[in-house]
């Protein structure tokens, strides 16, 4: 039974713990505070890892069926106060209420589909008599969990991410360890209750509260932690990696996709996959538009469609109904992509509509004649920000999309088939949609990048094959 949020309490090993040493949590729509929650200290998440040691043996003897139930029953929570869940994503977060909905059924989708995969992890036997002389052997390889996995989330997605991160680890069999990101902890703190009520045992699951740059390397670099599964940005990812030695990786990070509209398009499409894809979550969405090309034969036509819906978007209040895009997520965050536009047009850059700042809310901004090589081109902006490059054809699309060091995501609007077949063999991404944005996902297909965007992939499943190891059985007979 629950009705509200554990402020101030973080979940330690199944214990709600407090702490005299907190962080405020703010709404970033006028800095109000909503709570407090715990600031964890080094020696919090070394109590935290002894715990999470202990949990490692209770999971992985938990039957699958046990595992099944606990993540339907932690679904059917979030499920039950759905409303809750979206009123605390978009009061700590960045996002509208529409959009807070839409984030919590995308987390019972993640802890179902967990359930679901949670059944399906496998073994094979082996054909030892392949080689020959060994005839008289028989075998199989099963896959049993690595032991402690380490979660680190970020602001953008509060809830589902994490969900991405608790699900597969329990379906496999896993303790895991949460740092969620210190501006957005509610949500977190919110899913494991849902695991608390669910009937988790006590020391398999951690959501532990505090700075990432104080408690963060405790975490990672400890023996016992097996796995380190990161989702945030590329300086954060590289920094983490090369600190955590010999363990298991999951690098989630960032990009500034790319679409691709040729002369063929439907632009009325492209319009619309483009406005939404690009603004959706103040344009703080891994997979977001960041960089459009198109056509010099549609160019003009694309450009003042793109325009005049942006210029209908509606900037507001988080919880108005009406409202499509809210703050970024800090007024620092708002004045930084500022002062990136502002370096772009200081360089050259035309502005075509936006580029205004109240506290952390920035205008849906588009600009054109931005020099390729300018920050804004090859970094990640992370706010509502579009750059639109004219193209000759798919070929100087192509060159320009793989010329930044990310590759998370990339769109293609096109009817040719030839034409998206060379993208998909061409683009440097770990996804490609055709006839849509980059900011497209589904919670059960392999996600992520290459280059600068990452290492391995998430979408359950895929998250679950590196949360396991195989052990191979061999019987001489
Ligand atoms: P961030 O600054 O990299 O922070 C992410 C997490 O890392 C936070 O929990 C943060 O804790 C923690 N952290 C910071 N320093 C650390 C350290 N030294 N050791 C361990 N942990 C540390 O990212 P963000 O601003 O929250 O999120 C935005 C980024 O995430 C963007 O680049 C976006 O593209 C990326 N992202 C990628 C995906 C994907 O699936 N590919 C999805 C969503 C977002 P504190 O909050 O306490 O600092």
């Amino acid at each position: 039974m629950m009705t509200t949020i554990k402020g101030k309490k973080m979940f330690i090993g199944g214990r709600w713990i407090e702490k005299l040493n907190t962080m405020d949590v703010c709404d970033p729509e006028d800095n109000s505070i909503i709570t407090t929650v715990p600031k964890a200290s080094k020696e919090d998440m070394l109590a935290t890892i002894k715990m999470a040691e202990e949990g490692a043996g209770i999971a992985a003897k938990m039957p699958v069926h046990e595992r099944i139930s606990i993540l339907n029953k932690a679904a059917d929570y979030v499920e039950k106060y759905h409303e809750l869940f979206a009123n605390t994503i978009a009061s700590e977060g960045s996002k509208t209420i529409k959009e807070a909905r839409g984030e919590v059924s995308r987390c019972i989708e993640t802890l179902r589909l967990s359930a679901e995969e949670a059944r399906r992890i496998n073994g094979e036997t082996i054909p030892f008599d392949q080689m020959p002389g060994h005839e008289n052997r028989i075998g199989y390889y099963y896959n049993f969990p690595i032991g402690i996995i380490a979660a680190i989330t970020p602001f953008n997605d509060p809830l589902n991410l994490v969900a991405h991160k608790i699900g597969p680890a329990i379906a496999s069999g896993n303790a895991i360890i949460v740092k969620p990101a210190s501006l957005t902890p509610l949500s977190a703190l919110l899913l494991a209750e849902a695991f608390d009520d669910a009937g988790l045992p006590e020391k398999v699951l951690s959501v532990i509260t505090g700075s990432g740059s104080e408690i963060g390397d405790t975490l990672v670099t400890h023996p016992s932690i097996r796995m380190v599964s990161f989702t945030g940005g590329l300086e954060t990812g590289e920094s983490i990696a090369k600190k955590a030695g010999l363990k298991k990786l999951s690098m989630e990070l960032g990009s500034n996709s790319p679409v691709i509209v040729l002369d063929d398009a439907d632009v009325d499409d492209a319009v619309n996959g483009s406005v939404s894809g690009a603004f959706g979550a103040v344009g703080q969405n891994c997979l977001g538009v960041q960089r459009i090309f198109i056509h010099d034969d549609v160019y003009v036509r694309f450009t003042d469609k793109f325009i005049q819906q942006i210029e209908q978007y509606k900037v507001g209040r988080k919880k108005d109904e009406q409202t499509d895009m809210g703050p970024l997520i800090s007024e620092q965050e708002a004045i930084r992509v500022e002062q990136w536009v502002q370096e772009a047009i200081d360089e050259g850059a035309e502005l075509l509509t936006g580029g205004h700042r109240d506290g952390a809310f920035y205008e849906p901004t588009v600009l054109t004649n931005v020099t390729p090589t300018a920050k804004i081109a090859r970094e990640e902006i992370f706010g509502p920000v579009v750059i639109l490059f004219r193209i000759c054809d798919l070929s100087d699309a192509i060159d320009q999309a793989n010329s930044v060091n990310y590759g998370l995501q990339a769109g293609i609007f096109t009817k040719d088939i030839h034409q998206a077949f060379e993208a998909i063999g061409s683009l440097e991404v770990g996804g490609l949609l055709i006839n849509d944005s980059s900011d497209y996902r589904i919670d059960g297909m392999p996600f992520g990048g290459v280059k600068g965007s990452g290492l391995g992939r998430e979408g359950v499943k895929f998250s679950i094959q590196d949360m396991v190891e195989p052990k191979v059985v061999q019987f001489k007979l």
